[in-house]
């Protein structure tokens, strides 16, 4: 019986010191922002200001693996589909149809609804022309969601005798 007691009070110190502990790293974080304290001289900086009123940077400065918005140069897509298949949150919404004439794909509607994207890079992945890639786009912010979903499809296809 007393050992349990003792041994609830030890647990109890235990987790009182736990608390104790993380108060003082998260003020660590915090006190430097409280006190107007530059924190760049006790960290070096990783976040950047948006919209950054300072620099003069553009979307090509950002680091050349960036995922912005996904784009898809339609004239390599040949409607395969593997990229709406490998999309976990289906943003894809795709039509195609095979010319006679010239045996191709031509994909008349290729949708993607970037409300949905979570950027995960699967769909360009999976795409085996590389027709589909992350652009360098971020700014996707629109007032209603069917603003969100960006047409890339090479609409109707020619009419016979005037295939590309
Ligand atoms: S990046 Fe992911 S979520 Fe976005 S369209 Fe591609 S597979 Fe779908
Ligand atoms: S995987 Fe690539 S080639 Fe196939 S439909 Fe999608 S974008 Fe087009």
């Amino acid at each position: 019986m007393r050992t349990s007691i003792v041994g609830t009070i030890i647990k109890a110190f235990e987790i009182l010191f736990d608390g104790i502990r993380s108060l003082i790293q998260a003020l660590s974080a915090s006190l430097p922002y409280l006190f107007n304290v530059n924190p760049n001289t006790l960290r070096k900086e990783v976040t950047e200001q948006y919209p950054d009123p300072v620099s003069s940077r553009t979307v090509d400065d950002l680091p050349p693996r960036t995922k912005g918005l996904v784009q898809n140069d339609i004239d390599q897509c040949i409607g395969c589909r593997e990229c709406a298949k490998a999309c976990p949150v289906d943003c894809f919404t795709i039509e195609s149809e095979r010319l006679e004439e010239t045996q191709k794909e031509w994909v008349s509607l290729f949708d993607i609804d970037h409300s949905k994207c979570l950027f995960c890079g699967l769909c360009v992945d999976v795409c085996p022309t590389n027709s589909l890639t992350h652009s360098k786009r971020y700014e996707g912010a629109a007032f209603n969601r069917k603003e969100m979903v960006e047409g890339f499809g090479r609409g109707e296809p020619p009419r016979r005798g005037d295939y590309r």
